[in-house]
């Protein structure tokens, strides 16, 4: 399956630091994955023009549910289309904690999104007190059952398995503990969408580094990477999407 590599660049970025987009601009043609940049909604715009004529895709980090109306400060998905996004993450760990978006609210993005024509990347993952009581698996299938919409096909999505404790941490899990969730996810979206869940790309997120990536991306059933910090630095980023090829 082609690796999908999406660099998250959270609440980072100024109009300078879109320069990073013309040094993966650099890897087009070479890099045998797809290449998405999801900077802060003010810079989607100008990200979107500076990746004309290249296969580096831009995404956005959040959507509203609804179409427009009275939703100070929120942001649509047509309006994302509008700027220029092709895709959005929906319900990381940080948005689901600090805003907090529950499965209902994130499939309701989702939705939006998808009628907007935006790809989701949907993000899911247990806690570091889940996992030492035993329930990765368990809550990592609930958020997936409850955050998908019907509207979900390989076509239009991908999931990211990001465990908490490792995001921003420093921490990564086992690759036998990755691609035991992985499994457990890829047999979940096969229940769910029958053949069409084998091709849905399933990425991992959390400490993902250059000097991690080409091993996680060995794993089965792992698809690619959600990057946080990493892809803030480009020529990081870049030997992560070179691991992926
Ligand atoms: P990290 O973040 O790579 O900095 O751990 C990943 C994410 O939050 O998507």
């Amino acid at each position: 399956m082609r690796k999908l590599i999406a660099g998250n660049w959270k609440m980072n970025g100024l109009a300078s630091s879109l320069a990073e987009i013309e040094a993966l601009k650099g890897l087009t043609g070479k890099a045998a994955c797809d290449i998405v940049v999801c900077p802060p909604f003010t810079l989607i715009e100008n990200a979107a023009k500076r990746s004309k004529d290249s296969t580096v895709i831009v995404g956005a980090q959040d959507c509203h549910p609804e179409a427009s109306g009275a939703r100070t400060g929120d942001i649509s998905a047509g309006m994302l289309v509008d700027a220029g996004a092709r895709f959005v993450i929906l319900g990381h760990s940080e948005r689901r904690a600090s805003h907090n978006e529950t499965d209902a609210i994130v499939a309701s993005k989702a939705v939006a999104a998808h009628k907007a024509g935006l790809t989701t990347i949907i993000c899911i993952g247990e806690t570091r007190d889940e996992r030492d009581d035993g329930k990765a698996i368990d809550v990592v299938g609930g958020q997936l059952r409850g955050s998908m919409p019907a509207s979900a096909a390989s076509s239009n999505m991908a999931i990211a398995y990001e465990p908490v404790w490792a995001i921003g941490t420093g921490l990564v899990p086992t690759i036998e503990e990755i691609e035991e969730v992985h499994s457990s996810i890829r047999q979940m979206l096969e229940e769910r969408l029958g053949d069409d869940g084998r091709l849905v790309r399933i990425l991992y997120g959390g400490s993902v580094k250059a000097s991690n990536a080409a091993a996680i991306f060995r794993a089965a059933n792992v698809d690619g990477a959600l990057v946080g910090g990493a892809s803030l630095k480009a020529a990081e980023f870049a030997e992560i999407i070179s691991a992926a090829a």
